[in-house]
């Protein structure tokens, strides 16, 4: 029996089991797919998971429950040598093995880049994970409790001060949800009004939301800032030391929330440990019918599709391009992908991967969105309608589509879920302190710190100190994440969840 081993189970991998699942035929080939998470993430959720409309949970779609064909190993893999036709894997817990296998599928996407500014490994989240969805969600509402308490003055603005880096696709919709939250929320804190919030968009290039064209990009720095939001343009981010977020436009102000958005990098495990062929941008050479290229011509028995190839575009008018890395390709490519390595197996020519787009659509907060198709452009409630229908349909499996959509009409009816669980990241504090109040600081004797500072504060104390009002998401565990999960060497910031974490709010 072959064995074909998928690196990475994200949209491409998860979709290329899938489909390897329903074209082999029995006992034809053993299909195994490696991935650190036993789960596909349907990234594209990640904003609404963040503005707690999209239970996190539901943007998670299990591969145990739903490849069950598929061998599923938790782990990264480490290095890849396909002269030799061995991955070697680094479980999640346990000593690093090594697979052998017959056909190679690299499917590991991309990394969330980042860039050398002080203070930003230290402050900053991303957010292309669920755990990251929910811990800015988290941070941001108990970021209003603890404002709620206190006059105000510096602390509190530093507090309801939120900053997005980058203004594509992940950071305009994550910023657009956020703010659609926060100022939701305001009703809910009669200590706070709208004046008190500073959300604050910064990208480099003059224009924000490549994927559309200039108009509707302008209007969407537009439709942001007349709810409130400050969008910097032509604008970098020069420190966020401390929390303390330098502009290169001259602005300096304190934020709690700082999250960077600003660009993929080539997966590690592509760019550095692998001797399959790389372009300049370290992504894997490939032919259009997605098999390796090396030298002009099909490397034997090696795939690779999604954010981490360089996938020729053939629909494209201009000579050379590439696909651009969204789910629209990684989706299609892997379908493709399994549709390819079946006929191979089956003595077939594999078929040109070729797809024109569908056009872009974006939520940019509840009931307001934008959607271009050429020369087509829709804006506000229509466009947002579109954009849940269609990913609505787009989440794999019925099971996730209908857990969606049930999520969606409850808040229709019943509102918003506002509540930060970033407690249960610290489950025992509860249980240690037997009730008492104080903080570890406290002196015997000492009246218990204020009854405001409630569980979000206290389970930023307990975490190192960073979390309490004023101090920031610095201060917090480091806990390192797994590879191709967080660019080496930077930890999770404080305050917020470590890898794993499972916080549904
Ligand atoms: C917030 C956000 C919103 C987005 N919205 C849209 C949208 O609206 N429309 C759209 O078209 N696109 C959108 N995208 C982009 C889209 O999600 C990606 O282009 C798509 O996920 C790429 O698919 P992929 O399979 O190549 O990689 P991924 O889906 O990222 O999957 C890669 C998988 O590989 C695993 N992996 C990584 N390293 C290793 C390793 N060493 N060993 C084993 N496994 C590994 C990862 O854990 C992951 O499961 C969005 C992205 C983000 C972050």
């Amino acid at each position: 029996m072959r064995e074909i081993l998928i690196v990475g189970g994200g949209y491409a991998g998860f979709y290329t089991a899938w489909g390897l699942e329903k074209s082999l035929r029995a006992g034809e080939a053993r299909v195994t797919i490696v991935d650190p998470r036993p789960y596909m993430t349907y990234q594209p959720f990640l904003p609404e998971v963040a503005a707690g409309s999209v239970e996190a949970r539901h943007a998670a779609v299990s591969m145990r429950r739903h490849l069950r064909r598929t061998r599923v190993i938790a782990g990264s893999a480490v290095d890849i040598s396909h002269a030799r036709r061995v991955v070697t894997v680094r479980p999640v817990r346990g000593e690093d093995f090594t697979l052998g296998y017959d056909v190679l599928v690299i499917t590991a996407g991309a990394v969330t880049r980042t860039l050398p500014v002080p203070g930003l490994a230290e402050q900053a989240i991303g957010l292309k994970h669920v755990e990251e969805a929910v811990a800015v969600r988290d941070r941001l509402m108990t970021a209003f409790d603890e404002a709620a308490t206190l006059p105000p003055g510096p602390e509190r603005r530093k507090l309801l001060t939120v900053v997005f880096v980058g203004g594509g696709f992940s950071g305009v919709e994550g910023f657009g949800e956020l703010l659609s939250l926060a100022t939701a929320m305001l009703r809910s804190y009669p200590e706070l009004d709208l004046g008190d919030l500073s959300f604050h968009l910064v990208e480099a290039r003059g224009r924000i939301l490549p994927e559309v064209s200039d108009g509707p990009g302008a209007w969407v720095v537009r439709s942001l800032e007349r709810r409130g939001g400050h969008v910097h343009l032509n604008t970098r981010l020069t420190s966020a030391r401390d929390g303390h977020v330098v502009l290169s436009d001259g602005q300096e102000f304190d934020a709690e929330l700082i999250v960077w958005t600003a660009g993929n990098a080539s997966n590690p495990v592509v760019h550095n440990h692998t001797d399959l062929p790389l372009d300049e941008r370290g992504l894997i050479v490939v032919r259009p019918d997605l098999r390796v290229e090396a030298h002009g011509k099909p490397l034997l028995d090696a795939w690779a599709a999604g954010d981490d190839a360089a996938v020729p575009d053939l629909a494209s008018p201009v000579p050379g391009a590439r696909t651009v890395p969204n789910a629209q390709h990684a989706v299609r490519q892997g379908r493709l992908l399994a549709r390819n390595i079946a006929a191979s197996l089956h003595g077939r020519e594999p078929r040109d991967y070729r797809h024109s787009s569908l056009g872009v659509v974006a939520t940019l907060g509840l009931g307001r969105g934008i959607f271009q198709y050429h020369g087509l452009v829709v804006r506000g409630l229509p466009a947002w309608l579109m954009h849940r229908g269609y990913h609505v349909l787009a989440v794999p499996t019925w099971e996730r589509k209908v857990r969606v959509l049930a999520g969606w009409l409850g808040a229709a009816f019943f509102g918003r879920d506002l509540v930060s669980l970033a407690s249960v990241q610290h489950p025992r504090d509860a249980f240690v302190s037997g009730g008492d109040a104080r903080r570890p600081g406290d002196r015997a004797g000492e009246p218990a710190g204020p009854a405001g500072a409630g569980a979000g504060a206290r389970a930023g104390t307990a975490a190192g100190g960073g979390g309490g009002a004023g101090g920031g998401l610095a201060g917090l565990s480091a806990e390192p994440a797994g590879q191709g999960v967080v660019p080496a060497g930077e930890g999770v910031p404080p305050g917020l969840p470590g890898p794993g974490g499972d916080t549904a709010a």
